[in-house]
């Protein structure tokens, strides 16, 4: 079993300087030939068996986060900029006064998404990856130590940004949503379809940029349709609010049913708002 430090802000500076000067202390095989390409990796054993053991990893947090503890977990993908954390920002402001909800952020280096989460109350631990283009379930884990889960009714995971190497690793989440933005380009979408069919859930975000962008919007929708056939679809401008409450509503309901969305086929298709 491998032990990597999350880069927790409440843990000692030298980890943050260490995290800056050399990334993670421990990467695994897979996460090391990981960074130069899916490729190597995947087609070796090795890489096969790491990522076999990812996937155990991330069964047993499931099964301790949410079925022990009974918190609701929602992972966020997507590219850097494609705006998840303000997504997350407004789903963590319309949530009731008396939900606790926690924050695990991961980005390459900073804190200023944390910071972002932070300024709302809520529990947050930032997870550093230095050269790593992904969380894994072991980043979680060690991310975990920070949170009082008998305390927490919600968490929210925002992986790091990027559109290619999130979708082999699963942390454990109830749902994964996907969230991709018309400034992206209209063709974002068919340029990713393996992520697509990773997640549970995507959102088109910035639909209000559009049409500055030049962005068909619709064709964005026709194209996750295309590439994962009854995923649940929003389109939302998060900046402003604008179709973020279809979206949490279906949360809700994710959270309402008690079971694990991924894997369960829905008939479901766009809620536009
Ligand atoms: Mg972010």
């Amino acid at each position: 079993m491998r032990h990597v430090h999350a880069h927790s802000t409440h843990r000692p500076p030298i980890d943050h300087l260490f995290a800056a000067l050399f990334g993670r202390r421990e990467a695994s095989p897979v996460a090391r030939t990981h960074r130069f390409g899916h490729d190597d990796a995947a087609e070796t054993e090795t890489g096969d068996d790491v990522l076999a053991e990812f996937r155990a990893q991330a069964r047993d947090l499931h099964e301790r986060i949410v079925h022990e503890h009974g918190v609701f977990v929602a992972e966020f993908l997507g590219a850097t900029g494609s705006g998840k954390t303000t997504l997350v920002e407004r789903l963590i402001e319309r949530a009731p006064a008396d939900e606790r909800i926690g924050v695990i952020v991961g980005d390459v280096a900073g804190d200023d998404d944390a910071s972002r989460y932070r300024d709302h109350g809520v529990a947050v631990t930032n997870v550093t990856t230095g050269k790593e283009c992904h969380l894994d379930p072991g980043l979680i884990e060690d991310a975990l130590a920070d949170f009082d889960l008998h305390a927490l009714d919600t968490l929210y995971v925002e992986n790091v940004g990027n559109m290619v190497c999130p979708a082999d690793f699963p942390l454990g989440a109830q749902l994964r949503v996907l969230v991709v933005s018309t400034t992206e380009g209209d063709d974002v979408v068919r340029k990713h379809p393996l992520l697509f069919q990773a997640c549970d859930a995507a959102v088109v975000n910035k639909a209000d940029l559009a049409d500055a962008v030049g962005a068909d919007i619709d064709r964005m929708a026709a194209d996750v349709a295309d590439v994962a056939p009854g995923m649940d679809l929003f389109r939302t401008s998060a900046r402003d609010g604008d179709g973020v409450e279809p979206l949490a509503s279906f949360l809700d309901g994710v959270r309402a049913g008690g079971h694990d969305h991924h894997g369960h086929p829905h008939g479901a298709d766009e809620h536009l708002g």
